[in-house]
């Protein structure tokens, strides 16, 4: 174990010396991270300096050492002379790729010195167009060859942009896997966020919905975003394009931004809900992107890069705030949308922070906002779906209490023709016997004027509970209007409707309503139709009323069916 211990620290050991700054870079061994920590830098002054001037400044102990593995300078940075040595302890040539992997940068020299001699010079950087690129890649390469001994590596850069120096020395065939797992990762993170934008985009074809296709065009930016910064969009999308080269990554990310919040606007309502913040975000976004327009209009590139770096920065917070206020105004959907947007604030603030210098610089700081948004793109179909169940549960409900009376619950009107349209036409088609019945409270009025209004309403849920519990499975109940219910009877004959009718009657007389002022005696009478000849179903409810108006007529609690009245029992 303590062996293990040693050994591992034997090991950290070896790869902090040979990355200690200015020490010599060996071609005998492999160098799997970035060799910031091995170089020695100088930042331009006054002028331009010449290759011998800079190799002295060096020598002469004037370039400061470089104290992390990737040397940043931040946004418009005074162009920087990197030194390092190579040794070559061999008797052979040994070639090795030096890459410099950040796509934006826009000038880069090369100069290989050995014994004072300049045996390479190169240059390289995105002003240049893609095919001019000696090694083709996303990223500035260049195979070198050092001969036994000694060699020094001068890099001079120039750019307006964040001057990130992830600087790399390696075999081509480790140089080439490590591309490879590289390019791999951004596929699936590509393959991913892509399906999902189909996906929205398919929905919004298919539900409409503004928010899906917010959604889409947000994932689309982020896309687009990325792939301009990691040099994607210059090897396959705008090779020939130097200008769009230099201007695309403060525009796509102001985009980028302002997609973001326009997703937000829509999926969190604030039209509906909060107009005053939804204002101030309109303002927040067209305030940055004049300052963007004039930017460019300028040509300023570094002011250009300040908006949109600010913007991005103080946008992943904006999300945060704008899911917090909806999270605490009760939107429920909104909480998915919190933490997708506290994920994408992390990642987005660690790419940020560490592009313009201000944490390490390093494959998870950069590419955080890569995680994060997987994260949040996820918890956003996750956030999409979830408020397309509420509301199509709100929509099920609604259609629900349209169709029930509130007081008793029974079906009203509405949902009686409704429930009783295919069983209507069935018995029409094959003559199947149908009848309905009619019922109508007795002396209701005077219930009201005598115990109020609520005690009506007591005696109305009453009596519809007492009906619901006689009636068969297949009868439609519902209440037709003020104090009268209906059935509707399938496969029933006028005989058969009759019985239930007295039942149903007898049931009511039996009740005793027991309200705030003591018990109250309940009757009904009921008219009872047969289909018989009847052509339609308002026909034959008009039937059923003339009988109910006959039992009135004849001192009601009693049924009448198709002319015939049977006298209470009472
Ligand atoms: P009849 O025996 O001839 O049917 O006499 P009635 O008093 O029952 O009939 P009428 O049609 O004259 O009066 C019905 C009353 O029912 C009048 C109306 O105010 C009352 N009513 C209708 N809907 C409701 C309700 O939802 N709640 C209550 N409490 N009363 C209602
Ligand atoms: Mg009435
Ligand atoms: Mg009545």
């Amino acid at each position: 174990m303590l062996n293990l211990v040693l050994r591992v620290l034997g090991a950290l050991a070896c790869v902090w010396a040979a990355h200690a700054a200015g020490a010599p870079l060996s071609t005998a061994v492999e160098h799997p991270a970035a060799v910031g920590r091995a170089t020695t830098f100088l930042q331009e002054q006054q002028g331009r300096l010449e290759w011998r001037a800079a190799l002295a400044a060096a020598r002469a102990g004037r370039f400061a050492p470089g104290s992390s593995p990737v040397l940043n300078f931040g946004i418009g940075a005074a162009p920087a002379w990197i030194h390092f040595t190579v040794d070559n302890p061999s008797k052979a040539v040994a070639q090795r790729r030096l890459s410099i992997e950040t796509a934006w940068l826009d000038r880069i020299e090369v100069f290989v010195v050995q014994q004072g001699r300049l045996v390479a010079h190169r240059l390289a950087g995105d002003r240049l167009p893609y095919a001019a690129r000696e090694v083709v890649g996303r990223y500035f390469v260049f195979d070198t060859v050092f001969a036994p001994g000694a060699s020094d590596v001068l890099i001079r850069i120039e750019t307006p942009d964040p001057m990130v120096i992830p600087l790399y020395l390696q075999s081509s065939e480790a140089a080439a896997a490590r591309q490879t797992r590289q390019e791999l990762s951004y596929g699936a993170v590509y393959g991913f966020l892509f399906a999902l934008l189909v996906y929205n985009a398919i929905l919004y074809a298919s539900l409409g919905g503004a928010r899906y296709i917010s959604y889409a065009f947000y994932l689309a930016m982020f896309m687009l975003m990325n792939i301009a910064y990691t040099g994607h969009g210059y090897a396959w999308l705008w090779p020939e394009s130097t200008v769009w080269q230099q201007w695309s990554n403060p525009v796509l990310m102001y985009l980028y931004g302002a997609a973001g919040l326009l997703f937000a606007v829509r999926f969190l309502d604030l039209g509906v809900f909060f107009p005053r913040v939804r204002r101030a975000v309109f303002v927040y976004s067209a305030a940055f992107g004049t300052a963007l327009v004039a930017a460019v209009a300028a040509g300023r590139q570094v002011a250009a890069l300040w908006v949109s770096f600010s913007f991005v920065f103080l946008f992943t917070g904006l999300m945060l705030a704008l899911g917090l206020i909806a999270v605490r105004a009760g939107q429920k959907p909104a909480r998915y949308f919190l933490i997708a947007a506290l994920a994408a604030m992390v990642g987005a603030a660690l790419t940020t922070l560490s592009t313009w210098g201000f944490v390490p610089h390093n494959a998870w700081t950069f590419r955080a906002v890569e995680v994060g948004m997987l994260f949040d793109a996820t918890l956003l179909a996750l956030a999409l779906a979830y408020q397309f169940r509420v509301g199509q549960e709100q929509q099920l409900r609604a259609e629900q209490l349209a169709q029930l009376d509130p007081l008793t619950g029974l079906n009203n009107r509405r949902a009686f023709y409704g429930m009783t349209a295919a069983a209507w036409s069935n018995a029409l088609r094959h003559a199947h016997a149908t009848s309905v019945l009619l019922l109508d409270i007795d002396h209701f009025k005077q219930i009201n004027d005598r115990y109020g209004h609520a005690e009506g309403d007591a005696v109305l849920k009453t009596v519809a509970g007492a009906l619901k519990q006689s009636v068969r499975q297949g009868d439609v109940l519902a209440r037709w209007g003020g104090e009268e219910f209906i059935v509707f009877l399938p496969e029933t004959g006028l005989r058969d409707a009759a019985l239930l009718a007295e039942r149903l009657r007898v049931s009511i007389a039996a009740l005793s309503v027991t309200g705030r002022v003591g018990t109250m005696a309940v009757t009904a009478s009921i008219g009872v139709a047969e289909r018989a000849d009847h052509a339609t179903l308002d026909s034959l409810i008009a039937a059923a009323d003339a009988c109910l108006f006959a039992s009135k007529q004849q001192g009601r609690n009693r049924v009448t069916s198709g002319g015939q009245t049977r006298v209470a029992a009472a």
